[in-house]
């Protein structure tokens, strides 16, 4: 995604590549510089100085990262650019190792680093730096006064309610990244919601790698089911959705909210990675197979209504047909309404590169088509049967598709990774809310006219 933030004399232009939480970072960055008299450009050209805010969580996104900053590098020579700045998860991850690697950097700054940056890129301007890389510890939280411009509509915005993560995955990185867990108060983040909700925000996301450990750090209230009794009386906010729960902290308590609170989507993202409790045990996920299955019971059979998004893996060290096998029936028989699946990779540093045996890459293709082709049947039959239903949709605006004048999202679908609705009649402004009634089922998406 591409913001876009000039100095009174040096026009910015920033990338934000990765997750919603990384993009909260470049909202909070573009807020920072701008305060501190920047201002914006989507003019890469015009441009004096290119920040790049890059995720590093696995292999491909390091890729994307380098191959993006070599791009832009480019307009060091044919641009008016002056110094390209690489902040995020690639410097902190990787270090000093960059300098060799991308000597066309002048400075890398961690995870740590970003709320710092106006200071940063004023002492390099100055020509004070003997240093290039600056990798502290994250300790920083967001705060009601951390200037932040949204990258968002202004219908919708992601809230980082902690960061860092206490988990152990064995095959994930991020915890060395991002530091352990650490929680947000709730008055923090009850009063940016309010902030948001003045705006015009209706929509909020509430993000943390683990939004399910929320509070456990700490004595902040009575964790996440407690921070949404308060947020849901926000006046304005008309939807809150949790994303990225990880199913070992998720309480009756958080459950019962979803059932009985309006405001509160009737929305799971829910990471389970695998079923299989060998699988589990070597991910180090503290989940088993009973678990999994017992809490899905309970939510399904308190939340009917509810849509469940999971992330699965195939392929991890040691995944053997039978444990497919097993993932494959479960996915056959959650039918959750969306699923992202990812291939193992080894990612350097991490505990499960040690792991073997190491399932042939073939195979995980095998594995991963195999899923894909499962969820999409199920995907477009839980869609066609939609058909006729009335849903409250947010309007997004202009439509993706040529086909359809406008399109939407229900509260089963999150922003960016779900799949939407598209209006083929009637008129409504984005950000608005209306009723649609479903016409046709898509394999990821929805066709309805407003009513
Ligand atoms: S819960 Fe596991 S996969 Fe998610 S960020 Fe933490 S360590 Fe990584």
């Amino acid at each position: 995604m591409e913001l876009s933030t000039s100095m009174v004399m040096d026009k910015i232009y920033l990338v934000s590549l990765g997750c919603a939480k990384n993009l909260v970072d470049s909202e909070v960055i573009q807020g920072t510089l701008v305060t501190s008299g920047y201002t914006l450009t989507r003019d890469k050209e015009a441009a004096e100085i290119i920040i790049v805010n890059t995720c590093a969580f696995i292999e491909e996104a390091t890729r994307e990262a380098i191959s993006t900053i070599l791009e832009l590098s480019e307009q060091k020579r044919v641009g008016a650019c002056r110094y390209l700045v690489v902040c995020g998860c690639l410097p902190q991850r990787y270090k000093e190792a960059l300098l060799q690697e991308l000597p066309e950097v002048d400075l890398f700054l961690g995870t740590g680093e970003f709320q710092h940056i106006a200071q940063h890129l004023k002492t390099l301007k100055q020509g004070h730096y003997k240093s290039k890389v600056f990798t502290a510890r994250p300790t920083y939280l967001l705060n009601p006064g951390t200037p932040r411009i949204l990258a968002t509509p202004g219908y919708t915005a992601y809230v980082k309610i902690a960061e860092g993560c206490s988990h152990h995955c064995t095959y994930c990185i991020i915890p060395e990244i991002r530091g352990p867990h650490k929680s947000r108060s709730p008055q923090s983040i009850a009063a940016e919601v309010k902030n948001l909700a003045a705006r015009g925000v209706r929509e909020i996301n509430l993000i943390a790698q683990d939004t399910t450990y929320y509070g456990l750090d700490s004595s902040c209230g009575s964790g996440l089911a407690g921070l949404l009794k308060k947020l849901v009386k926000i006046p304005d906010i008309r939807w809150i959705r949790l994303l990225y729960c990880h199913p070992h902290n998720l309480t009756e308590e958080l459950i019962s909210i979803l059932a009985g609170k309006q405001t509160v989507c009737n929305y799971l993202d829910l990471p389970l990675q695998h079923i299989s409790d060998p699988v589990l045990k070597r991910m180090g996920r503290r989940t088993t197979t009973t678990q999994i299955q017992e809490l899905l019971q309970m939510i399904r059979s308190r939340v009917p209504a509810i849509a469940l998004r999971t992330t699965l893996m195939v392929g991890f060290p040691g995944e053997t047909e039978k444990d497919f096998a097993q993932l494959r029936s479960f996915v056959q028989t959650f039918a959750f309404e969306h699923l992202g699946i990812f291939r193992y990779r080894d990612e350097e540093g991490t505990a499960a590169c040690k792991l073997t045996p190491k399932v042939p890459e073939g195979v995980k293709e095998e594995r991963y088509h195999d899923i894909m082709t499962l969820q999409s049947g199920i995907s477009r039959k839980k869609n066609r049967r939609r058909a006729g239903q009335r849903i409250e949709v947010l309007v997004e605006g202009a439509s993706s598709s040529p086909k359809y004048a406008l399109q939407g999202r229900a509260a089963f679908q999150a922003p960016e990774v779900d799949g939407v609705i598209f209006i083929e009649k009637g008129k409504a402004s984005a950000g608005s809310f209306v009723k649609v009634r479903i016409t046709k089922g898509l394999t990821y998406d929805l066709v309805g006219e407003i009513v």
